[in-house]
């Protein structure tokens, strides 16, 4: 039966709309471009491992980074990568971040960065490119960057990255407004290490029309009606959610609890470099412990298509694929 379930999993057309490049790098590009450095994947990939910190994770994270990311041509390398494991997965939409953060310490032009990752896109894949800046990550240094990255034609939109404790300036509320004003799509992390409020904040003040993880907004019933009525949808990432500890256990994890609530859910890898995660792992997670049924996945499948950035006509085309899969049968 598992195999099964596995086999519909692989079957689905999905979308992945929850995915930091820099976390997607595959372990053997960094092990090629670190001759001897890197021998055997981290102890992150094994399913009970848990970080300490948040801190922990991300530095280990920009160690990865810093010893790859060299140029706009390696961004072109690993992206190309990525996309072919996800066609090869039957992923058929996503949202790939890369962070100002990395443009600013590795001294690389953001401009040919974006315009790297979209000249690797494949035909079969529709893919759109955020970029993520840090709290505090609008700097005197990066502000010409960032202001200019709003015309950048291969940019679709922004993200709000990092840790979230860390205080947000007077900037991003005009900065995030500026971003649509231009065109652009805007979303935030938040709801991943504090609390229900600055998911508030987000929607409220930065006005985003998506929420990456957002799993702490079942803290606050209220909310949970503001995500609802809105029909904000979240971007959820369960396995990096437990392995940094935002959830004790998967059976904690309150996906079905968003559902009940009339909030679109989507699932997504977030840094498989640090998870040692792929996408049909996601699926399989909430198949094998919380139940979730073919049709259901299916359902997070079809919300992922709901939420994507592309036409009706190709939205329609892929999810009457999906809806033909609803026949099949896992027992
Ligand atoms: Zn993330």
């Amino acid at each position: 039966m598992e195999q099964r379930m596995k086999d519909f999993i692989h079957a689905l057309p999905k979308t992945e709309t929850h995915l930091h490049i820099e976390g997607a790098l595959p372990w053997e590009l960094l092990q090629k471009a670190n001759p001897g450095k890197y021998l055997s994947p981290p102890a992150s990939w094994k399913p009970h491992f848990r970080f300490d910190s948040f801190a922990y994770f991300e530095s280990e994270l920009l160690g990865y980074a810093g010893d790859y990311f060299h140029s706009a041509c390696r961004y072109h390398e690993c992206a190309k990568s990525v996309f072919a494991d996800r066609l090869a997965r039957n992923v058929r939409y996503m949202e790939v971040s890369f962070a100002s953060g990395c443009l600013d310490s590795l001294n690389l032009n953001g401009r040919e960065v974006c315009d790297a990752i979209r000249d690797a896109v494949p035909r079969g894949l529709d893919v759109k490119i955020f970029l993520g800046i840090h709290h505090d990550g609008y700097t005197p240094k990066m502000r010409p960057v960032l202001d200019e990255a709003l015309t950048w034609p291969n940019l679709d939109g922004i993200d709000l990255h990092g840790a979230e404790d860390v205080p947000l300036g007077d900037w991003a509320p005009r900065y995030w407004q500026n971003a649509r004003d231009a065109g652009k799509f805007t979303k935030a992390h938040a709801g991943e290490f504090m609390g229900a409020d600055f998911v508030r904040y987000v929607v409220e003040a930065l006005g985003v029309r998506r929420i990456e993880h957002g799993v702490r907004s079942i803290e606050d019933p209220a909310v949970l009606d503001l995500l609802g009525e809105r029909g904000i949808p979240l971007d959820l990432c369960p396995i990096s959610n437990l392995k940094l500890r935002v959830v004790s256990t998967a059976a904690d994890y309150p996906v079905r609890r968003f559902m009940d609530c009339g909030i679109p859910v989507t699932i997504s890898t977030d840094d498989p470099i640090s998870f040692g995660n792929n996408i049909e792992d996601e699926y399989l997670l909430l198949a094998n412990e919380l139940r979730f049924t073919a049709a259901e996945l299916a359902q997070i499948a079809v919300n992922g298509f709901e939420v994507a950035l592309i036409d009706e006509v190709r939205k329609r085309e892929i999810l009457s694929e999906v809806e033909a899969l609803k026949k099949w049968k896992i027992t």
